[in-house]
This record gives C-alpha cells, sequence and structure tokens, in this order.
C-alpha cells in the first residue's frame, strides 16, 4: 500500500440513498469499510478506502451521501457528493432494481459533459431485475451496464472487469517492451522469418516496436532471418546481449544460439508488454495436464483471412495435439468477444494482441482467471510446445518461477 493516495485511481460510487453503494464498495473490497445499514442516509460524509484491485492496481474508492438527500443536512451533504464528482476518474452510478430516474439521468449528463468514464451498476439483482426498458435505453445511450448483488457476491468479479475497461490508458502502467533488458550500448541480434505469413514489404508491428524502443534505449540491433543466425553470431567479434526471435523460428534460434547468450521470443516480449507474462508463464501449464477429449479455446483479437499455415488456426491445434498426444476438442475464435463464460475449456491461449491495449488483454485475464480457466498466450505457448520455454523465459525469472511452481517443480 506505498502508493500515494493522488497517485491512485479514484473511482466514485454515486446514486440515491440505500441503493447499497456502501455494501458494493464493501463487495468489492471484501472488507467492512463503510458502515452499511438499511436505513437511508447512513453515509453521511464521502468515505474512502485505497485498496489493491486486480487487475487495475491502486485506487481508492470513495463513497457518497445519496444524491436525493434532503433539508439542510443534506445540501450540505450533496455538496460534498457534488465536489467528489469533479474529482473521480470513473463514476460508477449505482442504482437497484426500481430502475433508473430522474436522478441517475441529470448525473450520466454532468459526467459526459466532464468525459468522466462511468458504468450504471445495478445493485440487489438477487432480489429482481431492473426494468427492461431501462437496460434498452441505457444500451441505445451506449452507457455500459453491470448487474450485481453486493449482498450476495454476484457478478462482483464482472463488476471489477467492466471497471477495467473503463480506466484511461494512461493509468494502466505500461511494462516496457525491451528497453530494461538492453543497456545503451548493447546489440541485440533480431531474427525474423520471411515466409508465407510475412507481410509484404514490410515488418509486423511487434518487430517494429521492439526495434524502435531498441534505438530508443541508445542500445543496437542487427537483423536476421532464421538461417542467416549462425553465420551472423559467427562474424561478431563479442556475442550479443540478446538474441530475440520470432516464436515460430525458436527451436532453430535456440539451437544456433551459444547457451550464454540470453534468448527470447517478440511474443514473449509482448505478452509482458500488453499482458501480464507471470499470469500467462503460469497458464502454460495447464498444457501438461490436458486429458483426451478436454477442451481448449484459441482465440485472437482480431479477425483475418486463413493462411495456409495459419498460426492459429493450423500451427498452435496441431502442435497442442502432438505435445499431449490425445484428442482435444479446440475451438477456434477470430475477432469475437472473448466470450463470458470460459468455464467449458481448460485452457484459453491467446493471441500476442499487439493490435489490442494493455488494459483490454488484462481484463481478458481476469475473467479468466476469476473463472479458475488458465490462460497463456501464443509465444508463451509455442516455447513451450517446442520444449524450450525455460530457456525463452530466462529473462524474466518470475514468470519462469510461476511456470515451474504451476508444474509443481518449486
Ligand atoms: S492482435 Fe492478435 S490477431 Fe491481431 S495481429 Fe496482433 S496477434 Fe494477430
Amino acid at each position: 500500500m506505498s502508493t500515494l493516495k493522488s497517485q491512485r485511481l479514484h473511482i466514485g460510487l454515486f446514486g440515491r440513498r440505500n441503493v447499497g453503494k456502501s455494501s458494493l464498495i464493501n463487495a468489492l473490497t471484501a472488507q467492512s469499510v463503510s458502515i452499511v445499514s438499511p436505513a437511508p442516509g447512513t453515509t453521511t460524509d464521502p468515505v474512502e478506502k485505497s485498496f489493491e484491485m486486480d487487475p487495475v492496481g491502486p485506487v481508492v474508492f470513495v463513497d457518497t451521501a445519496g444524491m436525493d438527500d434532503t433539508g439542510d443536512l443534506g445540501a450540505l451533504r450533496m455538496q460534498r457528493t457534488a465536489s467528489v464528482l469533479e474529482r473521480v476518474d470513473i463514476a460508477l452510478l449505482v442504482c437497484d432494481q426500481d430502475g433508473f430516474g430522474a436522478h441517475e439521468e441529470k448525473l450520466v449528463s454532468v459526467l459526459r459533459e466532464r468525459q468522466t468514464p462511468m458504468l450504471v451498476v445495478f445493485n440487489k439483482s438477487d432480489l429482481g431485475s431492473p426494468p427492461r426498458a431501462d437496460l434498452d435505453r441505457l444500451a441505445a445511450a451506449e452507457v455500459a451496464v453491470a448487474l450485481v448483488s453486493a449482498a450476495t457476491g454476484r457478478n462482483i468479479g464482472g463488476l471489477k472487469e467492466a471497471i477495467t475497461r473503463l480506466v484511461p490508458d494512461e493509468r494502466m502502467d505500461e511494462p516496457h517492451l525491451v528497453g530494461d533488458l538492453l543497456p545503451a550500448g548493447e546489440l541485440a541480434v533480431l531474427v525474423v522469418p520471411i515466409d508465407l505469413g510475412a507481410p509484404k514489404g514490410r515488418l509486423i508491428l511487434p518487430q517494429v516496436q521492439v526495434i524502435r524502443e531498441i534505438l530508443d534505449s541508445d542500445a543496437m540491433c542487427m537483423v536476421v532471418k532464421e538461417r542467416e543466425l549462425r553465420d551472423a553470431l559467427g562474424r561478431l567479434a563479442a556475442p550479443p546481449r540478446l538474441v530475440i526471435c520470432d516464436s515460430q523460428v525458436v527451436l532453430k534460434a535456440v539451437a544456433d544460439t551459444p547457451p550464454a547468450v540470453r534468448l527470447t521470443t517478440f511474443s514473449i516480449l509482448m505478452a509482458r508488454y500488453k499482458g501480464d507474462l507471470v499470469k500467462l508463464a503460469r497458464g502454460a501449464a495447464a498444457i501438461h495436464r490436458l486429458a483426451a477429449g478436454d477442451r481448449v479455446l484459441v482465440t485472437e483479437t482480431c479477425s483475418h483471412c486463413e493462411l495456409a499455415d495459419d498460426i492459429g488456426r493450423v500451427k498452435i491445434p496441431r502442435w497442442l495435439r502432438q505435445f499431449v498426444g490425445v484428442h482435444l476438442d479446440i475451438d477456434v475464435a477470430g475477432g469475437a468477444e472473448l466470450p463470458e463464460d470460459l468455464t467449458p475449456y481448460r485452457l484459453v491461449i491467446h493471441c500476442g494482441s499487439c493490435m489490442t491495449t494493455r488494459k483490454h488483454m488484462l481484463a481478458r485475464l481476469y475473467r479468466a482467471e476469476r473463472q479458475g480457466v488458465p490462460m497463456t498466450n501464443y509465444g508463451v505457448a509455442i516455447s513451450l510446445l517446442q520444449g524450450v520455454l525455460p530457456r525463452a523465459l530466462e529473462c524474466f525469472p518470475a514468470a519462469l518461477d510461476a511456470y515451474q511452481a504451476a508444474l509443481g517443480k518449486v
């Protein structure tokens, strides 16, 4: 809890009296932060609670007095609630099954004017559903909605996921792509296959981003195809600091790179940059536990035409079946939203997420995690299926430890 309060993401809860704002904070933090009472108007001054919320990180929940408060004291409390409105990064507009009325409409227009990301939370879903007309109106106005029950805990995980999607991009800390692995003046050799899958006349985004970050770090790089790697390394007067290869040639790159030179893949760098490498490495251990008939979801963020030897549709399913040696039911989904219910799957293998945001990927990871479904990504899975994952993770000891611990090896 060392993050300064001012640096934390502030999430305000607003709504009429007795819709369960305080209970909701208690459910989100799994603690008794706010006094909860069925008597309307129990929260007077804003109550703040600092909390580490997975996957967002350090946040402050701000509980406010009911926006329908009455009398002189009520007017004072309303003023304080209005000042909270001015400083929060995200607003949760809490209602119950009685629906979405004039108070809520007014608040939505104020939040829209301020461009504050908001989410309408219908609490008490254990007691009944909100009116269909309200849900349709909010959907038409493109206002995100979550149905939860603070009392029973229903969909509190879904609410955290929805909050994650609202976090401004600049608030999600992006780790380094490669700069921290390569001090100024050091050399990396990048191994880029030019095959049928390579776009014509250009490099793919992760390769371009890695080159750019190497240049930004005042380091150097040499780019070769996999066939030239051994020759290129032999011509260097001193070994490079790092070899970074495309996942699909990792086996050859490992064979051609001296063991003393660290090696990883573009996809593993992206897994750290766009997601959580430790969790994705831990999730990969589930590959070893797959049994006959298990369902696996291979999912890509973009939809694209299937190539002759498509990585997601052809190669990964083939390598996976060869590795486990039994029949698996493998669904491949491209371009679609990740299914809400992942529990039919024993494993989710996600693409490299180069075209999406870290926030989006972390929300997806969180969805799998809260449903108890392991998730890994293409780069980590391919290195495992090729038998070289420990080598490809040696730059990332925490991820390697997580993988080995999940295997029961440490
Ligand atoms: S986001 Fe995923 S599907 Fe889209 S280009 Fe990147 S790796 Fe491929």
